[in-house]
C-alpha cells in the first residue's frame, strides 16, 4: 500500500473523547460551561497571565482585540503581508486599513523597516501617529509569530513606544513559544503586546475543532472581550446591552476538547521538536533547499517546518514541487501568497517589500504533524530529495 503522510494533523490520544462525552451528557453545549472557564484557567496558569478569554476562533480574537483596542474606521493598522490571511482581514472588519510590512529572516515582521515606516512616513502630532500621505492616525501594529518562531519582540515594542501604538499578538501559532534570552526571558509569545491572540483550529498545535483565545497585559480589557463576546449582556437574567457585541464565545463541547488538548501540549511541542531535528539531520547536507533555523534567544514550539528551495538551481516552479509530492503520498504547502497582492489588499499601501516576496516564492511547509515516525520522516525526505533531484538543472 502507498503511504499518504498529510502535512498538519490532530492529535487526539488524551482525554478529548471523555471531556467531549462529558459536555454532551451534561447537556452543556453552548457558551456557557465549566469546561470554558476551566479551559481559561489553564490557559491563564501556562501563560503565566492574570485572565483568557475563550473564544469561537483566532480570527474573533483578532477582531476582538481590535475593537478593544479602539481601532476605528479610517485608522491605519500596522501587519505583515508575509501571513495568513486571518490576520488582515479583522481590520477590515473594523473599516480601518492595513500597511503592509515586510519581514526578516525569521519569516516574522521587520522591526527595522517597521521603524523606518513610522520615522519616514508618518509624523508625531502629540501623542498620535499620523501617515503623511493618507493624513489617517496609525493606531496598531498587529505582529504575528510565524510558524511558532517569535518575532523580535523586544525591539518591536520598542518602536511601539516610541510612536505610541498598540501591539496586538497573532501568536495563533505560537502557543508554547518563549524567549530563553533577553528583556523578555521567559515570558510567552502573546504575553508582551497589549494583547495576545491564539487559536485552536485543526492544524494548531493543539484544536479545539474551530478556536481561539485572547489575553491582554490589562486584566480588564480581557473581562471586557469576554463581556463583547456573549453579545454584551449586561445582566445573566435580563437582556440588557450597554455596547453593540458578538457571538464570539467558544463552546463548552470545543473547550472540553481543549481542556484535555492542554493535557498534552508540553508532550507535542516535545515531539514538534524531536521530528525537527529528525529532519535537520536527514537534510543537513542537502544541496538544494534548507530547513529554516528559529530565533536564537528562543524556545519555539517547532509549529511548522519550512524548508527554503534553492528555485535557482530547479526546472520548474514551487506548484511543481508540491504536485510531485502528492504524487509520491507527501504533502507539503507553499507559505501563502503575499497579501498586499490578493485581490482585496491591492489598494492598501505596501511598504518596501523585498524578503517576503522571495520567501513566498520558495519556502515548502514539509509534515509536522505530533505523530510522525522516525520512519515517515526518513520516507518524506527521500521524496523530498528524490523529487527535486529529478527537477535539478544538470
Ligand atoms: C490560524 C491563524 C489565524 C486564524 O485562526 P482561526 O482560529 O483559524 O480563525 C490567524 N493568524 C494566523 C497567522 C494563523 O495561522
Amino acid at each position: 500500500m502507498k503511504r499518504f503522510i498529510p502535512l498538519s494533523i490532530p492529535n487526539f490520544e488524551g482525554n478529548e473523547r471523555k471531556y467531549a462525552d462529558d459536555a454532551i451528557v451534561q447537556g452543556w453545549v453552548s457558551t456557557g460551561g465549566a469546561y470554558i472557564t476551566e479551559f481559561e484557567k489553564r490557559m491563564a496558569n501556562f501563560l503565566h497571565t492574570e485572565e483568557v478569554a475563550a473564544c469561537q476562533s483566532g480570527t474573533a480574537g483578532l477582531h476582538l482585540s481590535l475593537v478593544e483596542s479602539g481601532v476605528l474606521q479610517g485608522d491605519i493598522v500596522v501587519a505583515p503581508t508575509l501571513t495568513f490571511i486571518a490576520a488582515v482581514n479583522p481590520i477590515r472588519y473594523q473599516f480601518a486599513d492595513p500597511v503592509f510590512i515586510d519581514c526578516d529572516d525569521s519569516l516574522c515582521m521587520d522591526p527595522e523597516k517597521l521603524c523606518r515606516f513610522c520615522k519616514e512616513e508618518c509624523f508625531l502630532q502629540e501623542d498620535k501617529l499620523i501617515h503623511i500621505s493618507t493624513g489617517k492616525q496609525v493606531k496598531a501594529i498587529i505582529v504575528v509569530h510565524v510558524f511558532g518562531n517569535l518575532a523580535d519582540m523586544e525591539r518591536i515594542m520598542e518602536v511601539a513606544e516610541q510612536y505610541h501604538l498598540k501591539v496586538i499578538e497573532d501568536a495563533t501559532e505560537a502557543l508554547g513559544s518563549k524567549y530563553t534570552e533577553g528583556k523578555y526571558k521567559g515570558i510567552y509569545a502573546g504575553t508582551i503586546g497589549d494583547f495576545g491572540v491564539y487559536s485552536f483550529n485543526g492544524n494548531k498545535i493543539i484544536t479545539t475543532g474551530g478556536g481561539g483565545a485572547v489575553t491582554a497585559k490589562k486584566p480588564d480589557f480581557v473581562k471586557h472581550i469576554r463581556y463583547l463576546s456573549t453579545q454584551a449582556k449586561n445582566d445573566p437574567h435580563y437582556y440588557i446591552h450597554d455596547e453593540i457585541g458578538f457571538n464570539y464565545r467558544m463552546t463548552n463541547v470545543q473547550a472540553a476538547i481543549g481542556v484535555a488538548q492542554m493535557e498534552e501540549l508540553l508532550e507535542f511541542i516535545q515531539r514538534k521538536q524531536e521530528n525537527y531535528t529528525m529532519y535537520e539531520n536527514f537534510l543537513i547536507d542537502f544541496e538544494l533547499g534548507k530547513l529554516l533555523k528559529f530565533r536564537k534567544g528562543t524556545f519555539s514550539n517547532k509549529w511548522f517546518y519550512s524548508l527554503e528551495l534553492d528555485m535557482d538551481k530547479l526546472r520548474g516552479s514551487l506548484r511543481d514541487v508540491i504536485t510531485k509530492l502528492q504524487e509520491e503520498g507527501v504533502q507539503t504547502r507553499a507559505i501563502w501568497g503575499l497579501i498586499h497582492e490578493q485581490t482585496p489588499y491591492k489598494n492598501f499601501v505596501a511598504y518596501e517589500i523585498e524578503r517576503a516576496s522571495y520567501y513566498s516564492s520558495c519556502i515548502l511547509n514539509i509534515p509536522c504533524s505530533t505523530q510522525l515516525t522516525k520512519s515517515d520522516i526518513r520516507y518524506v525526505v527521500e521524496q523530498i530529495k528524490k523529487v527535486l533531484g529529478e527537477m535539478k538543472y544538470e
